[in-house]
């Protein structure tokens, strides 16, 4: 691990605090739930309660990083850290790995420190991990926290959730963001700004966009989208096209597009839609607002079930999807 031991990011200085002074004030939960959209760092975080907790002289702001747990943290090989993740992302967490996780939890530490269990994706648990992390919430264990990550809170069960200790992150301000940012991309092609609308300002998504394609694919989208609401391309060709790659990606890109859209038709600047042909700007403004509010829940939708491990055909739910724009598109001209 190069940062060891990690320290908070800039925007996580509160949640710090918070959590430094239940430490101190001896009323530390047995579990935690750190939520929130992602690329906000939590799974970050989690590494930096684990690692202080379980550091044997921490200092007021981070674990001391020479200590014997600092050591073995460092190295990965805590006895007392345990990390539950998905075997592959996007698989389940399966009930066998908590069973493995309840075991470990009943004995007494090794270092005679803390015991810390960071579980993420908290949403990926199926039923029966539920069940079984369950009974772990009711009968904790002393000393032993339990760190749930996860960006869909309402995803996990509701007895899981209030049995958590609910630590909210929110999208820090564009001022903090940039700050940090700034010196991470400069030297780079792109702007932190443009990188930072794109994340939707999550700082650490908006760093990782440098190393993806990210930039090219919204432009790519925009003009399929450009084409297709001029009449000079067909729904099912686009959708061939789309399905090539990561369709949620492609649902979450489809539900800001019409976010930014329905800003756009009221004054707001939105950069994007601004630099497109006149014409299909000029078609953009005569849609009609309550269907794009429509599409937009249709999306949301969608983008439930997907979450949900849903594996719908793709080609035939992107034709849908883009099909459903020429409707809308069509409507547009009856009533115009
Ligand atoms: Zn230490």
């Amino acid at each position: 691990m190069s940062d060891f031991p990690a320290l908070p990011y800039p925007w996580q200085q509160s949640l710090w605090q918070s959590f430094y002074q239940q430490l101190l004030d001896n009323r530390l939960p047995h579990a935690v739930m750190l939520a929130g959209p992602r690329g906000l760092g939590k799974r970050h975080f989690a590494r930096v309660m684990a690692q202080y907790l379980l550091c044997q002289s921490p200092r007021s702001e981070s674990a001391c990083g020479h200590c014997k747990s600092c050591e073995l943290n460092k190295a990965g090989t805590h006895p007392d850290f345990a990390l539950v993740t998905p075997e592959e992302p996007g698989k389940a967490i399966r009930v066998d790995d908590i069973r493995a996780l309840a075991e470990t939890q009943g004995k007494t530490a090794q270092q005679s420190g803390y015991k810390v269990v960071v579980l993420e994706p908290a949403e990926a648990m199926n039923n029966n991990a539920a069940n079984a992390l369950l009974k772990t919430l009711e009968e904790p264990a002393q000393k032993t926290l339990l760190v749930l990550v996860t960006d869909a809170p309402s995803a996990v069960l509701p007895t899981i959730r209030s049995r958590c200790q609910i630590r909210s992150l929110a999208i820090p301000s564009a001022e903090q963001s940039l700050h940090w940012l700034t010196p991470l991309v400069s030297g780079t092609d792109y702007n932190a700004k443009d990188l930072l609308v794109l994340a939707r300002g999550a700082p650490l998504r908006a760093r990782d966009l440098v190393h993806s394609d990210a930039l090219e694919q919204q432009q790519s989208w925009l003009n399929d989208i450009g084409r297709l609401t001029l009449g000079q391309a067909d729904a099912i060709n686009v959708a061939a096209q789309w399905q090539k790659g990561d369709v949620t990606e492609q649902v979450n890109w489809l539900i800001s597009w019409l976010h930014d859209l329905t800003c756009w038709q009221v004054g707001a600047e939105v950069p994007h839609i601004e630099q497109l042909d006149t014409a299909i700007k000029q078609t953009l403004h005569t849609m009609q607002p309550a269907l794009l509010h429509r599409f937009q829940e249709k999306l949301l939708s969608c983008k439930k079930r997907l979450a949900s491990g849903a594996n719908p055909n793709k080609q035939l739910l992107l034709e849908e999807l883009l099909m459903d724009w020429g409707v809308l598109l069509k409507n547009r001209q009856l009533r115009s």
